[in-house]
Formats: C-alpha cells, structure tokens, sequence
C-alpha cells in the first residue's frame, strides 16, 4: 500500500470513526487486513504525516481489535517512505513495565483491554537513521521481547545497542541478538580476540555488535550471559559482541553512528546507576534536533537536566519513565515524568514503562487534567506540541 493510499485509508477512516463500522472500515482497507491493521493504518499515518499530534477523541473506541495487534500491523508501518524526508525515526518497540503488559494470570480491565495501545512489551526502542546510503540502525534496550519486537517491526538490520541498565526486563534478549552479530565462515582457524583479551574462534563469528552500557550493567552483562566471553565447541551459535563504556559518551566525545551522535545521562534507579541517552542529527534544513531517552529512573540530577538542555539543540521527543500515578521507590510516577518534562521542554513528551493499572486512554485524558500544574508543557502543548503516554509501534519523527 503507497503512502498515498493509506493517507486515503487513514482519512476515510476518520470519516468513519464515528459509524463505529469496523467491519466495513477493515474491509476498506483490504480483505486480507484485519480490523487492527485498520487502526494502525489510521494511527501510523496521523503520527508520521503531522509529527504526532492528534486529538485523542477522534478515534473510534476499537472493540474487537485482535491481539496479534503487531504481527499485523507494524509490517505495514515499515511500508511507509518516511526515510525520505532525512529525519531520524525512533520506534517505540516496547513501553511496558518489567511485566509486560497483559500481566500473566492477570484479567484486569487494562490487561483484557481490546486498545492495541493497552499491549506493551518491554521497554525499548529503535532509532534509525538515514547516512551516506544505509538506514543506520541503533536498538536502546534488548528486554525479553526483542524477539518479538523485531520480527514484529521486521528489524533488517542493527549497528549497535545502546544500554539503559543491567536488570532482566531490558537485557534478557541479548541472545537473540546473534542473528546480526555473527556469520557462518566454514574453514575459517583464525581467532577473534576482543578487548578484554578473550578469544573467540571466528569459525563463528565474524562481525561483533557494539554493546554500551555503564559499569554496573556491563557487570550484569558479563555474569548473566557468561556464555558468550568464553570459548565453546564449535557449532551451535552465540553473540558476539564488543563492550563500551556509556560513561565515556560525553558532549565532547559523543557515540558518532550513522550520522547520530549520541551521548550518555547518568540517572538514578533507586539505588542503581541507570543511563539515559540524548540522541541528536543535523536535519536537512541545518537543524540539530535531538530526543531523548529516560527509562528506569526516579532521580535526574540538576548536572544532567543540563547536560540535555546545553546539547539537545531543539528537544523534539523525550521517552520517559513513567510507570503509574503512585509513587515508586525506583521509577517516575505519571507526575514525575511531566516535572522532568517540564525542565527540558521537549516538544512532544511520552511517557514509557508503564504498568497495567492504566490504560492509554485513560493515561491519555490525565495528563490533560494536570497539564495545568506544569506551566511550560502547557504552552509547548497550546503550540502543537504534546505530552502523551506512549504505545508499542509507534513511530516518532525527530
Ligand atoms: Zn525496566
Ligand atoms: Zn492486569
Ligand atoms: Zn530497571
């Protein structure tokens, strides 16, 4: 389906939003699409054509929306020629709590909700970009869906990862990741050593993914998938993959990929050190836009609020944490996350991690309750910007 047609799509089905005829919207679309393709379509294309900002109520409330929400949606996404216009493409691949949203075992009216945006993996991103020739692909987070997450999105390819921190919902896909990260070399004796002098046999790798995180996570790393920095029998397959400090991303020396530059926010997670990133490129108009990436924190110290200010150039998105209205001895409640939003002004904010104890609707409708209580959002927003709860697959343009 061209651009062209799913704006058509997306525009009849605004029109018939209100006749709440599903059925015969989806068959609209295509007799082979379901229903949630058809709202996906709708949601896709408002998003990437008008960089974000709709109004909620125009929606058709979805009543029997199926499940496999992703599967049948975001390969249609995909389709879309957004890359054209030069602008970095960040894909919410995930915007659950450590659970996942369903919970297991859990029949609550967020967990049974039909709103595709109620299903929400966990956490993650994906940030693309267009440089000399190649979509340059960095992943921010490999949780326990990333299997899912990938084949959902249809990930062609990945250059590097980009760690928050070390617990289980955001690295326990790492595994998975060995599709990108090694190649098959029949008769190859050589070996690979990396920078810490392990050796690895390149009969199975080849090609290693750059892996950041900050000392703490690079610990984890190292004793959860100990696997992978030893040696094993030939056969079989395991990433490969290269360690770097996400301390050592700083505004003078930033992570310079596929026309990105990107660089490290040191936060607090409870206890733990968890890393934020600013990512920014320069537009075709000569603009440095950024966006920035704020999951699993419940403290940004005033040093780091200005490291996004002094560098961001325009704030496009910030993702932050934002698990649920009460307050959390680790992470941002809804609250939290719009006083952060409100010290770095970007123009459209969204909150991540969320739990099941809110759906997106209803998410949605508070943040325009307390909009008031954070004056400056309050005008971003009455300029056309937004403060909004993210959902899985979508797409933010920066
Ligand atoms: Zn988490
Ligand atoms: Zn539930
Ligand atoms: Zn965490």
């Amino acid at each position: 389906m061209s651009l062209i047609e799913l704006m058509t799509c997306s525009v009849f089905l605004l029109k018939s939003a209100a006749a709440s005829s599903t059925a015969f919207v989806a068959s609209f679309i295509c007799e082979r699409r379901s229903k949630s393709l058809a709202l996906l379509s709708f949601c896709s294309a408002i998003e990437v054509l008008t960089s974000i900002s709709f109004d909620l109520t125009l929606l058709a409330k979805p009543t029997t929306l199926s499940n496999s929400f992703w599967a049948e949606t975001l390969p249609l996404a995909k389709r879309l020629d957004w890359r054209d216009n030069g602008r970095m493409v960040i894909t919410i691949l995930g915007s659950g709590t450590s659970h996942g949203v369903p919970v297991i075992a859990c029949n609550c009216a967020v967990c049974s909700s039909s709103d595709p945006r109620d299903k929400r993996y966990r956490a993650s991103a994906l940030i693309e970009n267009e440089f000399e020739g190649k979509t340059w692909r960095v992943l921010i987070d490999v949780g326990p869906d990333f299997r899912s997450q990938a084949l959902a999105c249809g990930l062609p390819s990945l250059d590097a990862i980009l760690l928050t921190h070390g617990h289980a919902d955001h690295l326990h896909g790492l595994d998975d990741i060995r599709i990108f990260s090694h190649t098959k070399v029949p008769n190859a004796v050589s070996k690979y050593t990396d920078k810490d002098g392990v050796e690895h046999p390149t009969n199975e790798f080849t090609k290693a993914m750059p892996i950041y995180a900050d000392k703490a996570a690079t610990k984890i790393i190292r004793a959860h998938f100990d696997y992978i920095f030893h040696r094993t029998q030939i056969g079989g397959g395991k990433p490969l993959v290269t360690l770097n400090a996400a301390e050592k991303l700083v505004p003078s020396a930033p992570l310079k990929i596929g026309g990105m530059e990107i660089i490290s926010i040191p936060m607090k997670h409870g206890k733990i050190p968890t890393t934020g990133y600013l990512i920014s490129a320069v537009a075709k108009d000569g603009t440095k836009k950024s966006a920035a990436y704020l999951t699993d924190c419940n403290y940004i110290s005033e040093k780091s609020i200005k490291l996004i200010n002094d560098n961001a150039g325009l704030l496009v998105h910030a993702v932050i944490d934002g698990l649920r209205k009460d307050v959390h001895t680790t992470h941002f409640s809804f609250e939290e996350a719009l006083a952060t939003a409100n010290l770095i002004q970007p123009r459209h904010t969204w909150t991540t991690h969320m739990t099941h104890d809110f759906g997106y609707q209803e998410i949605a409708e508070y943040f325009k309750e307390i909009l008031p209580e954070y004056p400056r959002l309050e005008k971003i927003v009455a300029n056309g910007g937004s403060v909004l709860p993210a959902h899985d697959g979508l797409r933010l343009e920066a």
